[in-house]
């Protein structure tokens, strides 16, 4: 067996830690309550105490996910140039790349049209103002204000940013989409080069398999890095936000559910013969760090392993994955579309149909060019919200809202972000036979392995 995948299954990605981190979801999410419930003493006063616990739990937290994004750009970095070295053969690539971006489209287009049926058949947002400019959101106004500033009209700026001035300088800020960019290019040249680029793509191929391997000690704190990462964000949701805004977040909710359990089943089914409840088991810690740690980039190590050690292979893993990560957000798309129109709805603002479709359309985009990290698609709704009718101070109050409310439906969005990547890899590798069946669909195998 390879080495890389030795070292994959080693991850020791089983449904032991599965469990860990599924009770240290759950734990945590109960443990939020809790502490939300506490937060404020019978007198009004801070309960400095559970204030101390929150600050313990936001620390853990914050630990491990520096820990995880600290191998993001090496791992991507290596992952997509020993990929696409191993690709090798340009035909095979572009087929790669176009069932890709064929495949990114195809879930994105579903998750905008399924939030903006959602939003224009329930219409969440009307009778909502009042909660907009009653809420505390009013705080954030002044940070969020410089935000959306910068988003506006800037469309043609968003994408000439795409393209690093200075690799170095993009890697250094952890700006993914200029770093993948350049990555993508300089593996392609390696590819084409032939011999000479062996040396490098061997470096590579070390760096992959050592960032790998540091992926498998972070893991250990898996679970008790989402239990806290949880806990610290149910704590910090006011349930009184929760109930002004219900049907905001049922709908969402709604059609989150609806592209996790209806849709992506379906693209698989229709597109390969990968089994849906094998695909599933396969990458639910992935899904579980997801929903912790609220970033796909972050998720991204995992991801990859996930898919690796039951069989999809490298090929397909480290070309389609790290770019899914950063390019196919239909998640955050779902969520872009839907709060945009929620409000609209709140200020009473009408919309024509093909005003709509310009949200779902801006929504795609916009999701596509933000990054896998906490807050990213909240930032970039601003670019949709421009130019819809709404008066500078309700953009900038509603933004606000947003913004107070975000941090829980974050968790459920970037679930669907990291969960479609992953599927499109299977898909795309069930296409290209790059799946190993009897790995992939033998349970025992794996289990053996792990012990
Ligand atoms: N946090 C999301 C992700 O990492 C992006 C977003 O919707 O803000 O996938």
């Amino acid at each position: 067996m390879k080495l890389h995948m030795q070292i994959l299954i080693a991850l020791g990605l089983g449904i032991k830690r599965n469990g860990h981190i599924f009770l240290g979801l759950i734990a945590g999410i109960i443990l939020g309550f809790i502490l939300h419930n506490y937060k404020v003493t019978p007198t009004g006063d801070v309960n400095m105490t559970v204030a101390s616990v929150i600050s313990a739990l936001d620390f853990i937290g914050q630990l491990f996910i520096r820990l995880i994004q600290m191998v993001v750009i090496p791992l991507v970095c290596s992952a997509i140039i020993v990929g696409i070295a191993s690709v090798g053969d340009s035909n095979q690539l572009s087929k790669f790349g176009k069932r890709m971006v064929g495949y990114y489209a195809i879930i994105s287009f579903t998750a905008v049209t399924i939030g903006a049926l959602l939003a224009v058949i329930f219409k969440p947002g009307v009778g909502a103002q009042s909660f907009i400019t009653q809420s505390s959101a009013i705080t954030a106004q002044a940070q969020v204000q410089e935000a959306i500033l910068e988003q506006q009209g800037h469309i043609a700026q968003i994408f000439l940013n795409m393209i690093p001035q200075n690799f170095m300088a993009s890697i250094s800020v952890g700006d993914m989409v200029p770093v993948l960019i350049f990555t993508l290019i300089f593996a392609i040249a390696l590819a084409k080069v032939g011999e000479v680029a062996r040396p490098i793509v061997g470096f590579f191929e070390s760096v992959f398999a050592a960032t790998m391997k540091v992926t498998d000690w972070i893991m250990y704190l898996a679970a008790l890095g989402v239990f806290a990462l949880s806990a610290v964000a149910v704590s910090s949701f006011g349930v009184g936000v929760f109930s002004a805004v219900s049907s905001y977040f049922m709908v969402l909710l709604a059609g989150l559910l609806i592209q996790l359990c209806i849709i992506y089943p379906t693209f698989i089914m229709t597109f390969s013969k990968v089994p849906v409840a094998i695909f599933f088991s396969s990458i639910t810690e992935a899904m579980m760090v997801a929903f912790g740690t609220a970033s796909s980039s972050a998720t991204l190590p995992l991801t990859i392993a996930c898919c690796e050690k039951r069989g999809i292979s490298h090929k397909v893993c480290s070309f389609v994955i790290p770019l899914g990560a950063t390019l196919n957000m239909d998640g955050t798309a779902m969520f872009q579309t839907v709060a945009v129109l929620f409000l609209t709805q709140a200020y009473g603002v009408p919309l024509e149909p093909m005003q709509i479709v310009q949200v779902a359309f801006f929504a795609f985009v916009a999701s596509s060019t933000c990054a896998g990290v906490p807050g990213a698609g909240l930032i970039t709704i601003a670019l949709i919200l421009n130019g819809l009718g709404l008066t500078p101070q309700q953009l900038v109050e509603g933004f606000a809202f947003l913004f107070a409310i975000d941090r829980i439906l974050e968790m459920f969005r970037t679930v669907l972000n990291v969960t479609s990547d992953a599927a499109i890899a299977a898909v795309i590798a069930d296409n290209e036979n790059e799946i190993d069946y009897d790995l992939f669909n033998n349970v025992d195998e794996y289990k053996e392995i792990l012990e």
